[in-house]
């Protein structure tokens, strides 16, 4: 129940508030005073005083009557003055005459979680409730000025390079997911480097597919039966998968093991950070070729150590592995830009939740498999549904 600050409010008790004087409106479970909101409202203040005292969902959302922008649900947020008392909770409640004053308690309300207009919880460390607030639009400039973290209307690498960031405030400022301009990517360098930043998902495959082919070729060579060469390849494969959860929760979200300078913070930001900090970016989401083999070539020699006594053996383990890196970054790709069939779906929740909800949880990203035996499940993919 929400009703740690804000009172709690019976349906008749919200239905007193029904005139100019006093005007409560509620959406879902919150419950909204729009007195001084009426006489701007666009539709004129009368068009509002139909719903005082009721709820205000269906108008909201019936395109027919009138458009409401997101500036409707935003004037909605600031002048929450609580809750909706469930029929059962009415009695003796925190029903009481204050409410009726409609002034909204905000040092209390600082201290607790927030609800946006739909009365989900925002969560205080990601500022979002739900994974379509990863596509809203930030407005630029009120976010710096809110955060003082970085400028998105200036390039960004300089700013992290030079801001003198303090680690603490850094990964609590890049775990909070930001959209530029409609999922256009931010400049990052801001001049000829910047098409390098880039890295369209396709290239992935393109790339990578046609060396792994010619891989299990040359390591096939090696093997006198098929079989025997498949399930290495399998394992390889399988391999992968585990590295998949590793490598993300214990290098890509070293977080507090980062050293606390500049290299360190820039190589966490180009790594993964930009990914929670502009998560939507098409082209930053992939991993570049080029930093694929710093981080593959220690790969290829350890397969080769393991592997020690046959080239071909620890070829094909790779390859397995690289296969499943290809597909990895793939799914990752299609998990935040497209609309999927059946299980898909399930996953596509559970890793958005990772970006919008609990980036130290969720570290699995083509099964979730891994956090439930390491224990980093993220517990939400019911409580998404229930939207
Ligand atoms: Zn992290
Ligand atoms: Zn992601
Ligand atoms: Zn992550």
């Amino acid at each position: 129940m929400p009703s740690a600050t804000l009172p709690t409010l019976s349906r008749s008790e919200i239905e007193l508030h029904n005139t100019a004087k006093s005007c409560y409106v509620t959406l879902g479970n919150n419950v909204y005073d729009v007195t001084d909101f009426l006489d701007s409202h666009p539709g004129g203040a009368d068009l509002v005083l139909e719903y005082a005292g009721k709820d205000v969902a269906d108008i909201l959302k019936d395109e027919a009557s009138h458009t409401h922008s997101d500036t409707a649900y935003e004037v909605l947020d600031d002048s929450l003055v609580g809750f909706v008392a469930s029929e059962k909770a009415t009695n003796g409640s925190a029903v009481n005459g204050n409410a009726a004053n409609g002034k909204v308690k905000e040092e209390e309300e600082e201290e607790e979680l927030r609800y946006d207009s739909k009365g989900r919880p925002i969560h205080p460390k990601t500022g979002m409730s739900c994974e379509e607030d990863l596509s809203k639009d930030t407005d630029l400039d009120s976010d710096y000025k809110t955060y003082k973290f970085l400028d998105l209307n200036r390039p960004l690498f300089g700013q992290i390079w030079y801001g003198g960031f303090d680690k603490e405030f850094y990964l609590e400022q890049v775990h909070r997911p930001r959209h530029y301009r409609g999922g256009e990517s931010a400049p990052l360098f801001g001049n000829f480097l910047e098409p390098l930043t880039k890295t369209a998902w396709w290239v992935i495959p393109t790339v990578w597919a046609p060396p792994v082919a010619y891989g299990v070729y040359l390591a096939s060579q090696g093997f006198e039966n098929g079989w025997r060469q498949a399930s290495f390849y399998v394992a390889g494969y399988c391999i992968w998968s585990l590295l998949e959860y590793i490598l993300h929760r214990f290098l890509f979200h070293l977080d507090y093991y980062l050293p606390n300078n500049r290299v360190g913070i820039t190589m966490h930001f180009l790594l993964h950070g930009i990914h929670h900090y502009l998560p939507m970016d098409k082209y930053r989401l992939v991993m570049p070729p080029t930093l694929f083999i710093v981080l593959a070539t220690p790969f290829w020699k350890l397969a080769h150590t393991i592997f020690y006594w046959d080239w071909n053996v620890a070829t094909t383990v790779f390859c397995g592995g690289i296969t499943g890196y290809i597909l990895y970054d793939m799914t990752h790709y299609f998990l935040h830009h497209q609309n999927l069939p059946l299980w898909y779906k399930q996953l596509k929740k559970y890793h958005l939740a990772h970006h919008f909800l609990d980036y130290e949880n969720g570290f699995g990203v083509t099964s979730p498999f891994w956090d439930t035996i390491f224990g980093t499940p993220l517990p939400m993919v019911t409580n998404v549904k229930a939207n």
